[in-house]
């Protein structure tokens, strides 16, 4: 900065501090509209309108949820960090469409994840803009990523979307531990809003579990994560299907340390394994595989076409993905490798390095907010 930059140009107008006689003349006006506005506790949200504002704004489906239900306890200090005051959730949903995330090819169900996401932040940041225009102070945490991620491995998001959606009503989690909405199935993103003004009426979860325990996703998936009796291995998801994130990604990193040369590395990461990173950092994280949510033929959009042709759904849908010849990341010795051997032999086995995120030592959890 040159002497000339220092000092304030002729076009500037002098910044003035205001006083008790004589006010700022922005503080003047502001204190003159709230004198005239409505005094006492700020009125609840009509449910019907905030319903339409925000399937103007291109969600799929709508509902409100107190923070205080039970249930949420747990999301109660994440996000009062995030929003102080808040009392209400919304929960939404936007559809993803179902074709790319049944396909064979990754790219396509990844292209169509990432596009509605993107859609969902879009809608909830217009609902935000327009809740804000009236007063109501709205927040609206990211659908995925970016996380509060020097908490990870500790809890790194703002709010449990899939928490939140059960109890506004939105659907119930199957048994691939996904949230199935009834009517759109389990091909949806979800998104949460925190605002700080109750809503005139709030929503119900759902009394029927949309998931008709068909076991699809359970023979489906790649790494055996998903049980039938409910039990889920969320080790051996996160190994495969978050190749590419956190920890993983940590580990490809340490990999690139560690290697002699360009030989020594090929050694350990394949060519084909390096422009997967390159694509994932280049637009989106890649999922290795979401067939848990390809195959799963729940919700009244979706049944309809798997009981009138289950065979068909097996020979295009599932049959092309446990097929597909794929390296699937999986620890040593794990039940997830045993899985791979077993019922895909034809896949690729690989042991990805992993990394030990040690636990933060700066602000690993949220403050305390009491009631
Ligand atoms: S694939 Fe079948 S068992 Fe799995 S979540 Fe969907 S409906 Fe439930």
């Amino acid at each position: 900065m040159n002497d000339a930059e220092r000092l304030w140009n002729p076009l500037h107008v002098p910044i003035e501090r205001g006083s008790r006689e004589r006010p700022h003349p922005t503080v003047a006006a502001a204190r003159a509209r709230a004198e005239q506005g409505p005094a006492g506790e700020p009125a609840d949200l009509d449910a019907d309108w905030l319903r339409e504002i925000c399937l103007a704004a291109g969600v799929d489906d709508v509902g409100f949820t107190a923070l205080a239900t039970p249930g949420l306890e747990g999301e109660r200090d994440y996000v009062l960090e995030a929003l102080p005051g808040t009392c209400t959730l919304i929960g939404f949903c936007l559809r993803t469409s179902r074709d790319n995330l049944q396909s064979r090819s990754t790219s396509a169900a990844n292209r169509d994840v990432a596009t509605t996401q993107e859609l969902a932040h879009e809608a909830a940041r217009h609902i935000c803009l327009e809740l804000q225009r009236r007063g109501v102070r709205a927040l609206y945490p990211a659908s995925g990523f970016p996380a509060e991620i020097h908490r990870f491995p500790n809890r790194s998001w703002v709010v449990s979307h899939k928490l939140v959606a059960v109890a506004a009503g939105l659907g119930q989690m199957g048994l691939h531990r996904n949230v199935i909405h009834p009517k759109f199935g389990t091909f949806i993103v979800l998104g949460t809003i925190l605002i700080d003004r109750p809503v005139s009426r709030y929503s119900q979860p759902v009394l029927s579990n949309p998931c008709i325990d068909c076991g699809l996703c359970v023979s489906t998936c790649p790494v055996g994560a998903i049980h039938a009796n409910g039990g889920f291995d969320f080790d051996a998801c996160y190994t495969h299907n978050n190749h590419h994130e956190l920890s993983n990604f940590a580990g490809w990193v340490e990999e690139v340390v560690d290697s002699a040369d360009a030989a020594d590395y090929r050694r350990r990461v394949t060519p084909s394994e390096t422009l997967s990173v390159w694509q994932s950092l280049s637009f989106q994280p890649q999922f290795r595989a979401g067939y848990c949510v390809a195959v799963c033929p729940a919700g009244t959009d979706v049944l309809g076409n798997f009981l009138n042709d289950p065979d068909g759904h097996a020979r295009d849908v599932v049959a092309p993905l446990m097929r597909k010849p794929e390296y699937v990341y999986v620890d040593t010795g794990s039940a997830a490798e045993a899985h791979v051997q077993s019922r895909f032999p034809h896949k690729t086995v690989r042991h990805p390095r992993r990394v030990t995120v040690p636990e933060p030592e700066i602000d690993p959890v949220p403050e305390r907010h009491d009631q």
